[in-house]
């Protein structure tokens, strides 16, 4: 099984009666709904739970963290983005959507500021797929449609993706990258552009289906602290060398 925890600022949904009637439960768990199936279980935490709801030990039991922040990034302590930041550098998988481009835990595992042009106009947006053959991309045409979404467009100021899955083209004119994959450490970090409040994006199958695959994709294959040991040379006793004899 695959655990994954959603994070959400709760915001929006609980000061704003627009959005609360998008995602009456919070886009937390509006993800967490369309996550949990066979192999994978989902807790949910909020900005309101005590140390934002993550702590060593929740982050030691998650393999995949779910972020969401839009208005609050600067209300998450320092010190619970580098909790976050030190699990995906272990091995913990991180999917950050939408506007978690500038959450502190995005920014300090990529180093750049992610600023990028904005705009509330109620684009449509073709998403393109640009590896069709990628784990992230399966079960999703050549490209699909959002009605409306934020526009989010180039220049994106993160470093280059090691793979670039999809290029998002808004009825406005933009284009942005947005679906990234990064590997720091020996975690995995995707971020996936579509998810505006405001919008019912998550209820859109394709994303569905994109951010299941991404939790699936990141989901930790070797977790461990990475130190940095003193080590001594090797010699002939090392059982490697005497298997090398034979
Ligand atoms: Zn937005």
């Amino acid at each position: 099984m695959i655990r994954v925890l959603v994070w959400n600022e709760y915001q929006h949904e609980r000061t704003e009666p627009k959005i609360a009637e998008v995602y009456p439960q919070g886009i937390h768990n509006a993800v967490a709904d369309f996550l949990r199936c066979d192999d994978i279980v989902v807790k949910t935490a909020t900005l309101e739970d005590e140390n934002c709801g993550i702590t060593k030990e929740v982050l030691a039991e998650t393999d995949v963290l779910v972020w969401w922040g839009h208005m609050a990034h600067h209300k998450v302590p320092d010190e619970v983005a580098y909790l976050v930041r030190d699990a995906v550098l272990e091995g913990m998988g991180a999917v950050f959507l939408h506007s978690a481009h500038h959450s502190k835990p995005f920014r300090y595992l990529l180093g750049t500021s992610c600023n990028l042009t904005w705009r509330e106009s109620g684009d449509s947006e073709i998403l393109w797929v640009v590896e069709p053959s990628h784990p992230i991309t399966q079960g999703i045409d050549r490209w699909f449609r959002l009605d409306h979404e934020e526009t989010y467009g180039e220049p994106f100021v993160i470093p280059t993706p090691d793979k670039l899955l999809f290029i998002g083209n808004y009825s406005g004119g933009e284009v942005f990258r947005s679906g990234c994959l990064y590997e720091r450490g020996n975690g995995k970090i995707f971020y996936f552009q579509p998810g505006h409040e405001a919008f019912p994006t998550f209820r859109v199958p394709e994303v569905q289906t994109v951010i299941r695959n991404a939790v699936r994709f990141v989901a930790p294959v070797n977790r461990q602290v990475v130190t940095c040991p003193h080590v001594r040379r090797i010699t002939d006793d090392e059982p490697y060398v005497i298997v090398k004899k034979k």
